[in-house]
């Protein structure tokens, strides 16, 4: 096996370059009147889930936007929530929602998320946004898979022809993921928990992406030489410390393109956030977004 060196796919670099595209756009919005307003709905204490409210919060502010967190004790009732989405649905300075999962015990999510006005779901979760993407139509795409495709597009990575595996099926990265690669006309395997003799099937691809919450489930021998490996997996390990579904020290002399973590599609995910929101403000508007730049 060639063992050379792999290209670090540097997310918190082009992140901060999409950030800077993000706040020109607000400036323009700024300039006509319009202030992006994202609120973020967090219901509960969970620890996890503060730290990323938190992280979108200064990354909002920093753009530019209009940003506020709406704290809900975990004893909210199911009504209580919902009434406080059709409120925002209505408020006209909020053009982004983002409900911050998992929920606490006793709040289901899929009826709350599916309340949200499918213009203002900047995460993408609604029926309305879902089917939009499988059908090739427009619509808010889930953050992380949408990072996932411009961190390939901005190191001119193609996707075209390549045979992708994405191992993972959630509704939040796994499954929006395959329908982007399908759109961009990749060969696509979604892989899981059930799936035979994984490794062969990683092995397979040109694309290979983990999104499986287990940390360096992806050894050596499962990729392809030269493959690019994206891992949105965040584990904590027992010393604090952060790390992916790949095993990145075993991985990265066997891959030809691989993502770090953290630095890698964490921080692409909170840029492709605050681009949805500054869409859905321009849009709102009656704007496109492209004419809000001269470029
Ligand atoms: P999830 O728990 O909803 O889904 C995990 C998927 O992995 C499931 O579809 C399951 O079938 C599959 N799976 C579980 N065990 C497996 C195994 N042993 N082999 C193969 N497949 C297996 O998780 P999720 O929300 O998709 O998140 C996945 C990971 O990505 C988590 O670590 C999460 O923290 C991380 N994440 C990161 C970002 C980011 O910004 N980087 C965003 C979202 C999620």
């Amino acid at each position: 096996m060639e063992m050379t060196a792999s290209r670090i796919l540097d997310g918190k670099r082009v992140a901060q370059t999409i950030r800077s595209e993000v706040a020109e756009r607000v400036r323009a919005l700024r300039a006509r009147g319009v202030v992006p307003g994202l609120v973020v709905v967090l219901v509960g204490d969970d620890p996890a889930s503060q730290v990323y409210v938190k992280n979108k919060d200064k990354a909002g502010n920093e753009a530019g936007f209009a940003v506020r967190t709406v704290l809900l004790p975990a004893t909210t009732a199911q009504r209580e929530l919902l009434a406080r989405v059709d409120e925002l649905n209505r408020d006209r300075a909020v053009h982004g929602i983002l409900v911050q999962l998992p929920l606490p015990k006793g709040l289901a999510a899929e009826p709350v998320l599916e309340r949200l006005d499918p213009a203002k779901d900047v995460d993408g979760l609604t029926a309305h946004n879902v089917a939009a993407l499988w059908r090739g139509e427009d619509g808010h795409v889930p953050c992380t898979p949408a990072g996932c495709i411009e961190l390939l597009d901005r190191h001119g990575i193609g996707i075209e022809g390549k045979r992708a595996v994405v191992i993972g099926r959630s509704q939040l990265v796994g499954k929006p993921l395959a329908a982007l690669l399908l759109a961009r006309h990749a060969t696509v395997t979604i892989a899981h928990s059930r799936t035979r003799d994984l490794a062969a099937v990683a092995r397979e691809a040109e694309i290979l992406v983990a999104a499986v919450g287990r940390a360096r489930l992806v050894r050596a021998g499962w990729v392809r030489p030269g493959a690019t490996v994206l891992d949105v997996g965040i584990n904590r390990l027992e010393d604090g410390r952060l790390c992916g579904d790949v095993d990145f020290h075993e991985v990265a002399p066997v891959a030809g393109a691989i993502t770090p973590v953290p630095g890698g599609i964490g921080p692409m995910t909170i840029a492709m956030l605050l681009a949805n929101t500054v869409r859905a403000a321009a849009r709102a508007t009656g704007l496109r977004p492209d004419e809000l730049v001269e470029r």
